[in-house]
């Protein structure tokens, strides 16, 4: 059986024997702990030979508790320096492919062959809203995503409209995905140490959206208009997007929507009534 990466000293062994420096840029804090290690992996639901997309492996920790599953794990590392470390912790791993590059510029449905996959990584947290979005809006043929991002992000993903928290973000992911926050995980399980606090989020992806518009890009225009500007009523928010008074008026009567609300306090339902309503109007 290999050496089990997650632990402080067999960190702290490849840390100095490769010399490496971890790049705060980069969003480099690497797990140490095994049993974070082994439940992350854990909530993957993997199986011998399912495909799996890693994103940022860093020294191999999660990596290696991926692929002692069995499953078939293609993992994309950004950093140059960290593919000779990669190579030599994950060498008895045949079901391991690292790919060198950026998660933010690859062709990620090309990458891991047009099948069914899960994605399970330790998201690096300079740009886990963009990496999420782009997972999610290029509806890739994903069945699960288990990410860890920090824990304000998370409860953003989760939250319901009317929280101070709810908006773009948790729009979308509750678009697509049914999001479930599963378990907080202190600073003191990474190396170096985060200021925060992060929390593993378990995403289903929805095979239908919950809610069915007539037109998606305006719906998420809609979305966006609505939090653009957040203590506006819903009706000026519509007027600064640039639509006629009588328009406004025409859209809100056929919704059903009183436009002295705000835009973030509307359900997912709510948006699709105000979406088709432009919809129809602009027929
Ligand atoms: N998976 C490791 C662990 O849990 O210990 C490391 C996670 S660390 C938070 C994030 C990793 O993502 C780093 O290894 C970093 O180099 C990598 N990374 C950063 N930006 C990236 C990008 N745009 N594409 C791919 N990997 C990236």
């Amino acid at each position: 059986k290999d050496v089990d990466l997650a632990k402080p000293e067999v960190v702290h062994y490849i840390v100095k024997r490769f010399g490496l420096h971890m790049s705060k840029k980069l969003g480099q804090n690497f797990l140490i702990r095994h049993s974070v290690v082994a439940d992350i992996a854990d909530a993957a639901r993997l199986e011998p030979g399912s495909p799996v997309l890693e994103i940022g492996p860093g020294i191999g920790t999660l990596t290696q508790a991926l692929a002692e599953t069995g499953a078939a794990v293609t993992a994309v590392e950004l950093d140059t320096r960290l593919l000779p470390v990669l190579d030599k912790t994950l060498e008895h791993y045949p079901n391991v492919r690292i790919i060198h590059g950026d998660i933010m510029k690859i062709d990620i449905e090309e990458t891991m062959g047009h099948q069914p996959f899960t994605v399970c990584a330790n998201l690096p947290y300079y740009i886990t809203t963009p990496i999420i979005m782009k997972l999610l809006e290029q509806k890739l043929p994903i069945e699960r995503i288990v990410v860890m991002v920090q824990k304000e992000v998370a409860e953003r993903m989760t939250a319901r409209p009317g929280s101070k928290i709810y908006g773009a973000l948790s729009v979308s992911v509750q678009y697509y995905t049914e999001p479930e926050i599963l378990f907080e995980i202190p600073p003191r399980a990474f190396m170096p140490a985060p200021e925060v606090t992060s929390a593993v989020v378990a995403m289903d992806v929805r095979k239908q959206p919950p809610v069915a518009v007539l037109e998606e890009k305006r719906f998420f225009q809609v979305v966006k208009a609505a939090f653009s500007q957040r203590r506006k009523t819903f009706s000026n928010t519509l007027k600064s997007a640039g639509i006629r008074k009588e328009d406004i008026q025409q859209i809100l009567a056929d919704s059903g929507i009183d436009g002295s609300r705000r835009g973030e306090t509307f359900s997912l339902d709510e948006f699709a009534a105000i979406s088709d309503a432009w919809s129809r109007l602009i027929q």
